[in-house]
């Protein structure tokens, strides 16, 4: 847990402090890894050779997948999206040995449909499947353990307590998880990485639903700046300046709206002075690697001036 200062937060009386996710481990960064450990335990106590699961050229999830394969030595395989790309990402999925399929844009929509899994099921007969991004009960479940690190971490920033929980959420796993390790104490606020139409709302209601809980004690708002992977100016700018300031990298496409969302609630005056919120830096810095350079050029730098790396 790291206090950080801004002016912004200065200026309103906000009190803010990051669950560093992202320093977890290098390879197995943010909270992939907590949705991925019951995946992991149940693909042990079930003898399973390794795990089989899908996501993009970018995918966070399945960085954190083959380097978990690579780590503690089980097979993974990775059913992409789209054509076949080049990118760092990918390069790091196939020098950690997992075998990786393109599924094309259309098969890769398909991964919804009862009847996807079973040619997989039969050409991996050893590898468990594990839903998009880690998803699903064991995944968000994996995730509500976060609530005890934080309140772990309370006395090293001087609090007694703290006003409310962010997260950014992609599809909710990890927002329903913190939900589940609230159990009411503390409101969890969602910020919507994706737009409105991904149904993140219905799938949080779900998992609720399924782990037996009421479907209370969060928000969700929108963050996804009109698509998930749309970068923007402001948002590169608030990223650099985040950066130069607290030291502490983002992802553009999760944390830096997360942070963005609450930058902007602040300045609407709708947090109470004195409040002290908690966000959970969900990781995903490899992810940016391939963006860099955009954001870069976004936020007005110049060739050779500027950063280039993380902090
Ligand atoms: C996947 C991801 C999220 C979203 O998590 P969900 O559980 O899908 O909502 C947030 N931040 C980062 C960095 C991620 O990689």
């Amino acid at each position: 847990m790291q206090p950080v200062a801004t002016d912004w937060l200065a200026r309103a009386g906000v009190g803010l402090a990051l669950l560093r996710l992202d320093l977890i481990d290098p390879q197995l960064s943010g909270n992939k890894w907590f949705k991925l450990a019951p995946h992991l335990a149940r693909a042990a106590a079930e003898g399973a050779e390794g795990l089989i699961s899908l996501g993009g050229a970018h995918s966070n999830h399945l960085h954190a997948l083959a380097a978990a394969g690579q780590r503690f030595g089980f097979a993974t395989a990775g059913l992409l999206r789209g054509t076949p790309q080049d990118t760092p990402t990918v390069r790091d999925l196939q020098a950690w040995g997992m075998t990786l399929h393109w599924l094309g844009y259309a098969g890769y929509r398909a991964r919804h449909q009862a009847g996807f899994w079973a040619p997989w099921r039969d050409a991996y007969p050893g590898l468990l499947p594990v839903a998009e991004g880690g998803g699903g009960l064991s995944g968000a479940l994996g995730c509500a353990v976060l609530v005890e690190q934080v309140r772990a971490g309370l006395p090293s920033l001087g609090w007694d307590d703290y006003d409310a929980l962010w997260v950014a959420a992609g599809t909710g796993t990890t927002l329903a998880g913190l939900v589940m390790g609230e159990e009411g104490r503390h409101p969890v606020q969602g910020a919507l990485a994706v737009p409105a139409d991904h149904g993140v709302a219905g799938q949080v209601r779900a998992l609720l639903q399924a782990a037996g809980r009421p479907d209370t004690g969060y928000r969700l708002l929108d963050a996804s700046r009109g698509g998930f992977a749309r970068l923007d100016a402001d948002l590169a700018r608030f990223l650099f300046a985040w950066e130069a300031k607290t030291g502490i990298a983002l992802d553009p496409l999760y944390t830096t709206k997360a942070l963005l969302a609450l930058h902007g609630e602040v300045a609407a005056g709708r947090v109470a002075r004195g409040s002290r919120l908690v966000l959970v830096h969900t990781g995903g810095l490899q992810g940016r690697r391939a963006s860099l350079d955009r954001l870069r050029a976004l936020a007005g730098y110049t060739q050779g001036d500027g950063p280039r790396e993380a902090p």
